[in-house]
């Protein structure tokens, strides 16, 4: 049989080697000047190939459709990423949280490896090679058209062209269209894992600020709707980024900004309570000292302007001139200070591409068309996307041994 695949990211990298592993003819079409352009910045140019945690606590991690990639997840999952990987001779190791990375910290040792077995399986890979549409003859795919014109005949087309975040990459939603021409619905891609722009103008003077050990929540008109991990954020002049403000991104892209206040929770140790009655402890060992004391014993420095002008109380006060509101006020401050969504950033900048094609329209034990027979779709370009730790591309992974599985 043979097989073409659109798109030498990790998604048709990995489908390739499968399928050639099974003896078909493959023809890798990859429209960059090398193969995996993607994968060289992840990890911070280290690769975070993989989590190693498998089953629910995999799926737990999976933001958009967890149960359509179950059976993907089943079939493939980290520690087969891990094998295959050890077995190309690319020594792995484990990281906190279960982050799996190349022991030599270089992303291109998982590009190398890959491009030297696809070599070595004889996989046709043709670089410099844009495809400008899908071929259906019958309701059945049966090759492609390249931008220059030329047709390539196959029994089977895989898309594995990605989503639309770092189009200097190559992502730049082609597969959206090839999936539109053949009659797949496409949910609206959207940011996902991306920093936060704010309407506070407050909060400038913060920029370069890193907060360890507080978690953020998001409301929809008063309401909270997601709450995130304890963890680590930073302000950016204009917005906010860090780790639990991208799982926050990922958690609310699909809601108007206008409707969405963050809030942050800088003491996610304590509850109501306790931290009321903290504070009621540290106003008795201040005694006469000001209100800016206070504040300085429970946030950082740079945070202490912003919070007495929020809750208009005069940073010079004595303590033991706060009144029982304004003690609760600055306690409630504490744990929901709260700032309002003006937009996420870009997708250009998001890490992943929340939205693609509809997994309604797609089988989970493959990755085949539903409309189209002998037509594929793999890896990001999918409506799906996961946290940060390797789950992205062990999506990637899965979806393309789900989809070799069918050859
Ligand atoms: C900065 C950054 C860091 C990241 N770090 C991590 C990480 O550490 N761990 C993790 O799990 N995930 C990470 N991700 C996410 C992960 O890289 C992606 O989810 C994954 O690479 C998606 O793989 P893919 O094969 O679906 O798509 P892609 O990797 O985007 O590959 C698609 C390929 O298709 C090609 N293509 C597109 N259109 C055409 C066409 N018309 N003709 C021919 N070729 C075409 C493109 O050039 C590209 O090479 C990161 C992403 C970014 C942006």
């Amino acid at each position: 049989m043979k097989v073409c695949i659109i798109g030498g990211g990790a998604s048709g990298m990995m489908a390739a080697l499968l399928i050639a592993e099974k003896g078909h003819s493959v023809v890798l079409l990859e429209k960059n000047e090398k193969l995996g352009k993607k994968i060289y910045i992840t990890g911070k140019g280290r690769c975070n190939l993989t989590n190693a945690v498998i089953g629910n606590e995999f799926l737990a991690n999976v933001v958009s459709n967890p149960k359509f990639v179950l059976s993907s997840e089943i079939r493939f999952n980290s520690s087969d990423t891990m094998r295959i990987f050890e077995n190309l001779g690319v020594p792995l190791k484990i990281e906190r949280g279960n982050r799996v990375f190349p022991e030599s910290d270089k992303a291109s040792d998982i590009t190398k490896a890959l491009e030297r077995r696809l070599k070595l399986l004889n996989v046709e890979i043709k670089l410099n090679t844009e495809v400008k549409e899908i071929l259906v003859k019958d309701n059945i795919a049966c090759g492609v058209k390249l931008v220059n014109g030329e047709k390539i005949d196959a029994d089977a087309v895989i898309v594995a062209t990605g989503g639309v975040s770092y189009p200097l990459t190559g992502s730049t939603g082609d597969g959206y269209l090839f999936a539109k021409s053949v009659g797949h619905k496409i949910i609206d891609p959207k940011p996902a894992l991306v920093a936060m722009e704010l309407c506070d103008s407050d909060i400038s003077v913060l920029a370069g600020l890193s907060l360890k050990n507080v978690r953020v929540f998001a409301k929809e008109k008063g309401k909270v709707i997601y709450k995130s991990p304890v963890g680590e954020m930073l302000f950016t002049g204009n917005g906010i980024s860090g780790p639990i403000v991208l799982t926050t991104s990922s958690n609310i892209n699909r809601i108007l900004p206008e409707n969405i206040k963050i809030c942050i929770d800088f003491k996610p140790g304590l509850d109501d309570f306790a931290l009321f009655n903290r504070i009621e402890r540290d106003i008795v060992t201040l005694k006469a000292k000001q209100f800016s004391s206070l504040l300085e014993g429970l946030l950082p420095k740079s945070l202490v302007d912003i919070f007495a002008k929020r809750l208009n109380i005069n940073k010079e006060k004595k303590v033991s001139q706060l009144s029982k509101e304004e003690r609760e006020a600055v306690s409630f401050m504490l744990k929901n200070f709260e700032l309002k969504l003006k937009k996420l950033d870009d997708i250009e900048r998001a890490v992943v591409t929340s939205g693609g094609v509809c997994v309604k329209e797609i089988k989970p034990k493959n990755m085949e068309s539903k409309l189209v027979s002998k037509l594929y779709f793999i890896g990001e370009v999918l409506d799906i996307d996961a946290l940060t730790g390797g789950f992205n591309l062990q999506l990637a992974f899965s979806t393309a041994a789900s989809c070799a599985s069918d050859f």
